[in-house]
């Protein structure tokens, strides 16, 4: 996420906070000093449970993150919103118990908080669940007893509210990963997505009528990730039924590591081909992206031998590959275009353009298929 700003960083994850953090002080210090009357006191508590809100929400998405790694997953970042927190994976756990337990994770972690929270209170005799009723009440004054009753009541909220069924919560991925194992994925997602968006619309006008601003907002954000993530989903299910092989471009020029960028160039231009693999002749070498010829274009001369930029880091794929493998190696490797080979013979390239026009066909024929006879 841009507009955000590294904290600190754990496990080689960065914690980063969103520049629009700071409002949520300012609400904090409102609601509990001036809404609530409880002066530079209760501006004081707000700010301060807040920011220990926030320490135990960085826990809660460290517990998704741990566990996504300990499945080999690796993780971006965490990022610190006004309205909690997101820890960004590299990609979904696809395997349904992988996302079961990433998910739970989160609102384990709450749980084990809640207890340690509870057995400290008892310890010190302190009622942390007659306090919080002082803090509901409007009575809030910067006492341990207040911060404690506050943190421990939002710690054990915070772990019921995600396990909210509402995809792409963490209840919703629960959901999810639990309907993935007996149905395909696509179809678990779009059930989960449903249900996250019917839950999301409800949620919404809730705090609509009980002026819970935070909930409206979370409330959008549910229902527009439901949308993004299942189209994402049902996107690569259909690219999993294509092959390279049905799309791929056989007819394409080819050059030699010794032509020049100026010859790409009119090879382009000629032919409309933007991706070019390299041929020593015998064998194929690498293949000069459509990226790579213009960066080499802005940064060299014409004159500059193919053989300088061609990319021999990307992976081949073979006519079986499906699609969606191809569109997860392009995501990967930052390319445009992958070359195809079968039995070490080069066949052909196959392009992000490709995919596009696979996908607009398999979306046509299926309005075509759906439409009543
Ligand atoms: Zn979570």
């Amino acid at each position: 996420m841009n507009r955000s700003f590294k904290l600190f960083s754990v496990a080689g994850i960065d914690v980063r906070v969103h520049l629009t953090f700071p409002l949520i002080l300012v609400w904090a210090a409102f609601q509990f000093g001036i809404l609530t009357g409880g002066g530079l006191s209760g501006a004081l508590f707000g700010i301060i449970v807040v920011l220990l809100l926030f320490g135990i929400v960085t826990l809660h998405e460290l517990g998704h993150s741990f566990a996504a790694m300990y499945y080999k997953i690796p993780v971006k970042d965490i990022v610190l919103l006004p309205i909690g927190g997101v820890a960004q994976l590299k990609r979904m756990p696809k395997e349904p118990w992988q996302e079961f337990v990433v998910a739970l994770a989160g609102p384990a972690v709450n749980v084990v908080l809640a207890l340690l929270l509870g057995g400290v209170a008892l310890a010190l005799n302190i009622p942390v669940l007659g306090g919080s009723l002082g803090v509901i009440n409007g009575t809030a004054s910067l006492s341990l007893t207040a911060v404690l009753s506050y943190i421990f009541v939002s710690n054990l909220a915070l772990a019921l509210f995600n396990l909210i069924p509402a995809f792409p919560m963490d209840g919703g991925r629960v959901l999810r990963a639990l309907l993935a194992m007996g149905l395909p994925y696509a179809r678990a997602t779009a059930i989960a997505a449903r249900l996250g968006q019917v839950l999301a619309v409800g949620l919404g006008i809730y705090g609509l009528f009980n002026g819970g601003i935070f909930l409206m907002f979370i409330a959008f954000f549910v229902y527009n990730g439901a949308k993004q993530e299942n189209a994402l989903v049902q996107q690569e299910a259909q690219l999993q039924q294509v092959t390279v092989g049905q799309v791929f471009a056989r007819q394409v020029q080819s050059l030699r590591p010794f032509n020049t960028l100026q010859d790409a160039l009119t090879l382009k231009s000629l032919t409309g081909q933007t991706s070019f693999p390299v041929h020593d002749g015998f064998r194929y070498v690498g293949l000069l992206t459509g990226a790579q010829l213009q960066e080499g274009l802005q940064r060299f001369s014409g004159w500059t031998a193919v053989n300088d930029l061609v990319r021999r880091d990307l992976p081949v794929v073979t006519p079986g590959d499906s699609l969606e493998r191809v569109q997860s190696l392009l995501q990967q490797h930052q390319t445009e275009a992958l070359p195809v080979v079968d039995d070490h013979t080069f066949l052909g390239v196959i392009t992000l353009n490709h995919l596009r026009e696979a996908y607009q066909r398999l979306v046509l024929e299926r309005r075509i298929t759906i439409q009543p006879a």
